[in-house]
This record gives structure tokens, C-alpha cells and sequence, in this order.
């Protein structure tokens, strides 16, 4: 018979803290992370200071990092409410990962766009070539660019 464990952990008394070195050659990003479900909660660097996520608390987000503590504390879980809590923070650590990842991938066309001085018709256009390039589509067999693009989404 399963027994379902009451025992709570305590949360560690040391915070949860990354480090990102700077890009531009200033101190380094210290990123606070949530102990209890593993989200990057702030930044010490200017834009973590006035609110904003910044390039390193994404960065963190969209590693393994998380995600691998995430699944160590899964793995060590006992019992079915420990078990649920841990599958419950790993799901949100995999959401944020996936939304980390495409706001770095939307900073990155931003940049490249200002870069080449693309227009919003480039912009869309380098964002439907990456798309196809994800999805294995070889850009003869790509549909026309200035198309409209229809999803089907399964109810
Ligand atoms: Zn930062």
C-alpha cells in the first residue's frame, strides 16, 4: 500500500543564485532563482534592478541548469505529494525553458534586424526561413513568402 508522505522539506537557507559573466565587460549578472519552483526571479545588474528580464536571467531559464535540478528533485522525491510537487516544478521550469528560449530567439531577430536595417517585411522574412529551417522544410518545397500562413489547430 502506498503511503503518501507528509513530511515537508525546509527550504535551503542559502537563495538559489546564478552567475552570468558580463558581455559588455561590467560585473557580473547574479541571478536570483525561486528555491521552491525554480524560477529566476531577478537580476543584479541594471536592467534586473529596474524590473526588466535581462539577456542572463533568459540565458539561465533556457539552460539545463533549472531543468536538471528540477529532475534531481524529482528523482529524490518520496511519496505521491512530494512526487506531484516535484513533477509540478519540473513542468513550470520546462514552460519557462521554452518561453526563455523564444524571447532570446525574438531579441536575437530584433538585433539582427537593426543590425542589416531590415524592414518589418525582412524581419517576417528571417523569422519564416528559421521556421523552416526548425521544421526541416527546404526552402524550394517552402511555401511562398508573401502567402498567408494558415495553421490548423486541433480542437
Ligand atoms: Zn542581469
Amino acid at each position: 500500500m502506498l503511503q503518501e508522505s507528509t513530511a515537508t522539506r525546509p527550504a535551503p537557507a542559502v537563495p538559489l543564485v546564478f552567475r552570468r559573466p558580463s558581455r559588455t565587460g561590467g560585473p557580473d549578472h547574479t541571478i536570483s532563482v525561486d528555491v521552491a519552483d525554480l524560477t529566476p526571479t531577478g537580476c543584479s545588474c541594471a536592467a534586473g534592478q529596474r524590473g526588466l528580464v535581462c539577456w542572463a536571467s533568459l540565458d539561465l531559464a533556457a539552460s539545463t541548469q533549472l531543468r536538471d535540478l528540477a529532475i534531481a528533485r524529482w528523482e529524490a522525491a518520496h511519496g505521491v505529494a512530494e512526487l506531484t510537487s516535484a513533477a509540478a516544478v519540473y513542468g513550470k521550469v520546462i514552460k519557462n525553458r521554452l518561453r526563455a528560449i523564444a524571447e532570446l530567439e525574438r531579441r536575437q531577430q530584433r538585433i539582427e534586424a537593426q543590425r542589416f536595417g531590415l524592414t518589418d517585411l525582412g524581419r517576417d522574412m528571417v523569422a519564416r526561413i528559421r521556421a523552416w529551417d526548425w521544421l526541416g522544410i527546404t526552402p524550394s518545397a517552402a511555401p511562398e513568402p508573401t502567402a498567408p500562413v494558415s495553421v490548423a489547430v486541433a480542437a
